[in-house]
């Protein structure tokens, strides 16, 4: 048989997890929350799904979730984007951005990735038979080095993959990373996959940036999001893709073939519930705090970090320390010291060892405290 993805094994996130059950440790390695959501959140699931909402949904989503979600876009981003035409919804962000990498990546085609990059953009490139072209973030604070990216854009590239809240690194783009992929989509016509799943999660006063928000590069990008992590239920799969009518044409040609719809009574739960603002807009106050406890806490281990700027992931890392790989490290941390987190490495195509490991901070006081006692050793 030949495999179209034969580098691909179990996600990192697969294997941490089950380590982590194996060795009854306390799991912060797959990034998902450990307490639960807003039970009013739950109460109108069950409201919907008493009240028959359970047959196919429309395709590109039910109008109340678009509209609501375009609402949600001009107050956050200052843009109203058409629901009906500009606004999809699909089954989480993973499947809107397999959607958009399918919709733009022909054969040859060369699509830039940023790395460390979330796992699932180098296979949806490869399935669509282009080649992924792997630009290195900073070493230090996972910045983007700009220069290094024109470099890597040529006559083959059609798209580029960004993140931001980024994925582990926590890294939140400022203005002028804007500026610059603004002014290399203008001079290299490219389109942008923007992975905006934690955009509500950044700290400290920032910011996040939305492609939307721009002018210039909304005409030209695929932005994606998921409800699964602004209101703590990543089991639910749900998320958006907004991009441009003539984009989010042909976007849609592959996702309906890909799920065709999603989860109708979710649907019409979060239609409900993100008519209130406050629901969006108190999450990163909520997990700030979060990462103030951790970081703390991770003061008295022996382990280097700079706090994140978003995201709820912190990185750490351990080159001063005499551990030969962050996935021999991972795994002693997790058969050792029962705590689990993912070794950073398993974010570049070539396994480089880049000495981070991450940790995935959306837990309960409790459960991050016990975790911090334990990494003091
Ligand atoms: N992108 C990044 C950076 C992520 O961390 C995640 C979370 N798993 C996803 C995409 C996928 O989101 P979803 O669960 O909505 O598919
Ligand atoms: N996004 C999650 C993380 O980074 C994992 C999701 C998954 O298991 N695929 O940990």
């Amino acid at each position: 048989f030949h495999s179209k993805l034969p580098r691909v094994g179990t996600t990192i996130f697969t294997v941490m997890s089950q380590m982590a059950k194996d060795f009854e440790a306390i799991n912060l390695s797959q990034g998902f929350p450990g307490f639960g959501a807003d039970p009013q959140l739950f109460d109108l699931v069950a409201k919907y799904t008493k009240d028959g909402f359970n047959q196919y949904a429309p395709m590109s989503g039910i109008p109340e979730l678009r509209d609501v979600l375009a609402v949600k876009t001009q107050r956050c981003y200052g843009y109203l984007p058409d629901p009906d035409q500009e606004v999809t919804i699909v089954s989480g962000a993973t499947e809107a951005i397999f959607c958009a990498i399918t919709t733009v990546a022909q054969p040859d085609d060369e699509v830039i990735l940023l790395e460390p990059a979330y796992d699932s953009y180098e296979p949806a490139v490869l399935l669509a038979g282009a080649n992924p072209i792997h630009v290195s973030l900073r070493p230090g604070d996972f910045s983007i080095d700009w220069e290094q990216v024109r470099h890597a854009v040529n006559f083959r590239t059609k798209a580029i993959v960004i993140n931001t809240p980024h994925n582990p690194s926590g890294y939140v783009w400022t203005e002028e990373d804007l500026k610059q992929l603004a002014a290399l989509v203008r001079e290299r016509d490219i389109y942008v996959i923007s992975d905006e799943v934690y955009e509500h999660i950044a700290f400290d006063g920032r910011s996040h940036f939305s492609l939307v928000g721009h002018e210039e590069l909304r005409s030209k990008s695929f932005v994606c999001g998921s409800f699964g992590k602004t209101f703590h239920v990543t089991g639910w799969k749900i998320g958006f893709c907004i991009a441009p009518k003539e984009l989010m044409t042909e976007f849609r040609k592959v996702h309906q073939f890909v799920t065709f719809s999603t989860v109708t009574p979710i649907q019409h739960a979060l239609a409900e519930y993100l008519q209130n603002p406050a629901h969006y807009e108190s999450v990163s106050e909520f997990y700030e705090k979060k990462r103030d406890f951790f970081c703390e806490g991770l003061k008295r281990t022996g382990l280097d970090f700079k706090p994140a700027q978003g995201s709820f992931f912190q990185m750490a890392y351990f080159g001063h320390l005499s551990a030969s790989s962050d996935r021999e490290l991972a795994k002693r941390m997790t058969q050792e010291l029962k705590v689990a987190c993912i070794p950073v490495s398993a974010f570049y195509h070539d396994h480089q060892d880049p000495k981070f490991i991450r940790f995935c901070f959306a837990k309960e006081e409790n459960e991050l405290a016990e975790a911090l006692d334990r990494l003091q050793n």
